[in-house]
Formats: C-alpha cells, structure tokens, sequence
C-alpha cells in the first residue's frame, strides 16, 4: 500500500478506518475485511478522499445496505465506500415527487411516499436495500421496479465531478443498468402518482404478505442467487435439475424457495460460492440453461 495511512487517518478521522471487518455490513454475515473502509460524512469529504486515493490507483467498491453482496474470506483489497447515514435524508419536492438520499433504506422511502399519499413506491416496502442499491441493481418485485418511478440521480464519478443523469440517459434492464461502474450514487429524484394512504397501505401490506408467504425471512442470505430472465424462474430450473437440496459446508439453499442461498449460521464465504458454482454446473448439465448471478461476489481470490 503506497498511501500514507497515518495521513489518510488524521484527514479523515473516523470516517476512516483500516481494516474494518465487512462481515456486519452485509445480509450473508460473511467476509474479510477492507484494507480501507470509508463512511464520507458528506459530499465534500468525499469528494476529497477521492482525490486523495486516486493517486493510487486503488480499486473502489461501494457497498450500500449489502442485501445483493457476498464478500469473499479474504475482504476486499482497495478501498470500501459505504455513504454515511449523513445521506439518508428524504424530502418532498412536489406531491408527487421525493428526493432520497442515496443510503436511504427502500423501506423508508416507501413509508414516507405513503405518508405523503404518493403511491407507486409500495414495491420499496419489500425489498431490504438502500435506493443506491436498488438503482444499480434496477430492483423491483410485482411488477415493478425503480427504473419506473425514478426520474433522475445525482452521482460523483472517481475523479470527484458530480453530475447529474436523467432516467432517460440510463439503460435499465432485468436487475442492472448500464451505469459505469465507477459512479458513485448520492441521491435520487423519485416520481409517484397521488393517492390516499390508506389504499397506500393497503397496498403495501398485501405485498409484504405475498413475500411473507413465497420467500424465507430472518435468514442471512442476499435474496434471489440467480437471476430470472429465462423462460422458466430459476428456481423452476435448480428444483427440476434436483439442487434444491444440495449444500456445501454451512452453505445451504433455502426450503422455502430454492434461489435463496442461505449461511446457517457458520459457512465462510466460499461455502456459499462453491455452492453456486455447484448448481450453475448442475442446472447447466440437465437443463441446458447457463444461470446468471444476480447476486454480487467483491473481494479477493485468496
Ligand atoms: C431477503 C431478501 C429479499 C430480496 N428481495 C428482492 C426483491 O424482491 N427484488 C429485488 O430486486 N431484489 C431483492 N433482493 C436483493 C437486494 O435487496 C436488492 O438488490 C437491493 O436493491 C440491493 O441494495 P443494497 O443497498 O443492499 O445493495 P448492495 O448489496 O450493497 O450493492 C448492490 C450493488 O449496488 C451497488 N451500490 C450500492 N449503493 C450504491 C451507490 N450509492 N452508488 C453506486 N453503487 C451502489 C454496489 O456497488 C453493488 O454493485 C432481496 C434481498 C434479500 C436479502
């Protein structure tokens, strides 16, 4: 490592720490740690650490609410960014429009559209991300998802510039966009449509309900492993080629439905990855189909 750690630490102070263990910040409890691990308190902080570590050539990883990430038992050599709660706010700019933080929890801003008798937002209200990461990862469930309630971000690229980009300017498909990767997000501009709160909540509960019922909850898991943009689900496809049961280690597959990989407590990482690889073969071999990882694998190899 070529910085001067010191330097960086008596810049950055807390917002900076070096070799923070990553395994709490993601839904698998899972993960080495990160040679450096930041929590900009602001835009301008960030902004001056992405000036600092350029320099270096580091490779940057942002993470959000970490409900889509593996982290690998090694961490992530480079550099770990993680917006602070400093970016969470929520705010209404007109009745049908709300500007969220980047950091902000999906659930919040659906809480919050339904206080504010937006509709449109109650898919938010099922999935466990930040809005980052439901815009990177174009989230949605029910047939919805963020590409048809956002209207633009604002975003800092590497080098620091922000900018923002209109939705138009965006390419969304199936869970991802074409986004560079090197964009970091900071905030959305989210538009619904007036209704009242208490179809709103209606709404909201019905779906929750639906998920309670299809999908396993308070298990350490990153949701759906592959994604579903076949003709069959994938979870049709690894229940039909026989895996729904397989396991390696800790590393286990959920009853309740056959895409979600679960850590039962005590796999490492590479449990939950041979385990992936494992059914991707096994599925590829009888059904002929190639999964695709919706989830996503950070860190090193070794
Ligand atoms: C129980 C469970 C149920 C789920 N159900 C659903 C579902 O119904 N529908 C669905 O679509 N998904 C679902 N997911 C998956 C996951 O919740 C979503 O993909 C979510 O949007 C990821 O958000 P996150 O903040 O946790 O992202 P992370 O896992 O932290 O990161 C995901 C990606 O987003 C990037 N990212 C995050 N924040 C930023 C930012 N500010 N700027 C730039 N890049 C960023 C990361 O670099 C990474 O590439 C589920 C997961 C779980 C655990």
């Amino acid at each position: 490592m070529n910085l001067n750690i010191d330097l960086l630490q008596k810049k950055f102070g807390k917002s900076l720490i070096i070799k923070e263990n990553l395994s709490k910040y993601n839904w698998f409890n899972l993960g080495g740690p990160a040679d450096i691990f930041f929590r900009p308190e602001n835009k301008d902080q960030l902004v001056k650490f992405l000036k600092e570590i350029r320099k270096n050539n580091y490779k940057i990883y942002i993470l959000g609410a970490g409900s889509n990430t593996l982290i690998r038992d090694s961490g992530v050599k480079g550099v770990v960014i993680k917006l602070s709660s400093k970016f969470s706010d929520i705010r209404l700019l007109e009745k049908d429009t709300i500007e969220v933080g980047a950091a902000v929890l999906d659930r919040k801003v659906s809480d919050f559209a339904q206080n504010n008798d937006i509709s449109s937002m109650e898919f938010l209200s099922c999935i466990p991300g930040s809005i980052g990461g439901a815009i990177i990862m174009n989230s949605g469930c029910y047939g919805s998802d963020i590409s048809k309630i956002l209207l633009s971000i604002k975003v800092i690229d590497e080098n620091g510039n922000e900018k923002e980009i209109k939705n138009d300017e965006i390419k969304f498909y199936y869970r991802g966009t074409n986004l560079p990767k090197n964009y970091i997000i900071l905030s959305a501009i989210l538009k619904g449509t007036v209704s009242s709160k208490q179809l709103i909540s209606e709404k909201q509960e019905e779906l929750i309900q639906r998920k309670k019922e299809s999908q396993p909850s308070q298990i350490k898991t990153a949701g759906s492993t592959f994604k579903n943009n076949n003709d069959k689900k994938a979870w049709m496809l690894i229940k039909e080629s026989g895996c729904d049961k397989l396991s390696v280690g800790e590393a286990k597959i959920s009853e309740k439905h056959c895409n979600f990989f679960v850590n039962n407590g005590k796999a490492k990482a590479s449990d939950i990855e041979k385990l992936i690889h494992k059914v991707k073969k096994e599925v590829q071999a009888k059904t002929g189909v190639s999964l695709e990882l919706e989830i996503k694998i950070i860190g090193n190899e070794k």
